[in-house]
Formats: structure tokens, C-alpha cells, sequence
């Protein structure tokens, strides 16, 4: 059967900082983060079915997304176990949506992290293709499934 690939795109706004980074990005700063989610699949075939000619229902790929990764993110504060967060955790309402993680947050590091959010919540039809991340109009990183091995 012929597969096709299937993407919905979703933005929102994060503040970050890269720790120990040699430039302007050690310090706090924003982006408006344009996101592309990508799954390949068959469009189901079953006439019978509600969803007839779709690879996945648009809407059904972002009630993954939209909670699980824009929600979460989205006006946050994102930065890596590395910096002295002590600041950030106290009871403080600037900081009442900081995410500390474990890595470099990197728009690199971003879709690793997004990939692994997204994979085990596909229906087991549909494979996650590609995930592309702007953090600027001319600046992007994409995960891809088929460099992965
Ligand atoms: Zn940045």
C-alpha cells in the first residue's frame, strides 16, 4: 500500500538559557518555537470508517501534541539540572511554569526529548516520521526517524 506522510504544526513561546554556553544564549531569552510533527502511515481504506482516506485525523495527532508538549511548554521557562535552579524552584510567581531537565536545552536536544514524548502515544498504524523545531525563521532542528538506528 502506498504510505504517506502527515503533518500538523503548532507554535508557542519558551524562554530559555544554554548553560555554560560560549554567547548571548547563557542568559535567559525567548522564541517563538514553530513545531512540525510528521507521521507516515496508510490512509485507511475501510469505508466503513469514520475516518475513510486519513493517514491519522489531524485532530487526533494534536490532542497528542497539543497537551503533552504545547501545553506543557508553552510560556515557560526551560532550563538544564546544570544551572543553579535553587532560585527558580522557591515558592515564586515569575517562575510558576519552570521545566528543569536533564539536558542542554537546545532546540537539538528539543526533539529528542519531543520524540521520545510523541512515539508511545501513536496509534500503532502510524510511526513517527520526522519532528522539526524553529527557534528562529531561519534556524531549525529535525529528528528524523530513519537516522535513528
Ligand atoms: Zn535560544
Amino acid at each position: 500500500m502506498t504510505k504517506i506522510r502527515v503533518t500538523k504544526m503548532f507554535e508557542f513561546e519558551t524562554a530559555h538559557a544554554l548553560h555554560n554556553y560560549d554567547g548571548l544564549c547563557r542568559n535567559i531569552h525567548g522564541h517563538t518555537y514553530k513545531l512540525s510533527v510528521t507521521i507516515k502511515g496508510e490512509p485507511i481504506t475501510d469505508e466503513e470508517s469514520t475516518k475513510l482516506g486519513m493517514v491519522m485525523d489531524f485532530g487526533n495527532l494534536k490532542q497528542i501534541v497539543k497537551p503533552n508538549i504545547v501545553d506543557k511548554f508553552d510560556h515557560s521557562v526551560l532550563l538544564s539540572k546544570k544551572e543553579e535552579t535553587e532560585y527558580f524552584e522557591k515558592e515564586n510567581k515569575l517562575f510558576k511554569r519552570i521545566h528543569i531537565v536533564d539536558f542542554q536545552p537546545t532546540a537539538e536536544n528539543m526533539v529528542i526529548h519531543f520524540a521520545e514524548i510523541i512515539k508511545p502515544l501513536l496509534p500503532e498504524n502510524v510511526k513517527l516520521y520526522s519532528i522539526k523545531l524553529h527557534e528562529t525563521t531561519n534556524s531549525y532542528a529535525e529528528w528524523y526517524a530513519d537516522d535513528q538506528d
